[in-house]
């Protein structure tokens, strides 16, 4: 292992910490990737994120291959699948953020009524179409919603954003994460107008 890729290993595992301790995250929910010599590193299967080591982290070539004693994510496809298809993409964060898994049970994406529509690249935030966990179908339909965007929703399951480095895609989870109390009050006070009105 290459001075580089230990440090990008330890980046992971600061990020899947940090996902806990923001808020954004709890238990082993949630996982984090990062492009490496033509594959990616990504969090292990079932490992709390206090116990991970840089050993445990798991690489996959870009085939679905992977190596090493521990699993990968059960979510590995949709992170293999975008360094597949945007090679601007070196680090993806998946999480079911409360915020954005209560406003992805509504099937809609968000409309640019708000500029933090912008973090996600593009006028609107789209949903991906509900698909079941871990499944060629999920992966298919959120490539789908990530068209000329770094970040989308899942319908009735959470948010995933990538970007050129682990902090930035952390970092838009984390703007997100802030934004989304706004939409939330405004989402009460105009008694779900903006979500129910036709699209
Ligand atoms: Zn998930």
């Amino acid at each position: 292992m290459t001075t580089a890729e230990n440090q990008l290993r330890r980046e992971i595992i600061e990020t899947a910490r940090a996902l806990q301790s923001t808020g954004l995250t709890h238990g082993t929910s949630g996982n984090v990737s990062a492009r490496c010599n033509n594959g990616m590193l990504i969090t292990p299967s079932g490992v709390p994120y206090e116990d991970l080591e840089v050993e445990k982290i798991v690489f996959m070539d870009l085939e679905g291959g992977y190596y090493g004693d521990f699993l990968p994510s059960s979510e590995w496809r949709m992170h293999l699948d975008i360094y597949r298809t945007y090679e601007a993409a070196e680090a993806v964060v998946h999480c079911h953020s409360p915020r954005a898994t209560a406003l992805s049970t509504h099937n809609r994406g968000i409309p640019a009524f708000h500029y933090m529509v912008a973090v996600a690249g593009g006028d609107e935030i789209k949903c991906a179409d509900y698909a079941t966990f871990g499944t060629k179908a999920l992966s298919d339909a959120m490539i789908a919603a990530l068209e000329d965007r770094r970040a989308c929703l899942l319908a009735h399951h959470g948010q995933i954003a990538y970007g050129p480095s682990l902090n930035k895609a952390f970092g838009s989870q984390v703007k997100w994460k802030h934004w989304l109390i706004n939409i939330f009050l405004r989402w009460f006070w105009e008694n779900l107008r903006l979500f129910l009105q036709p699209r």
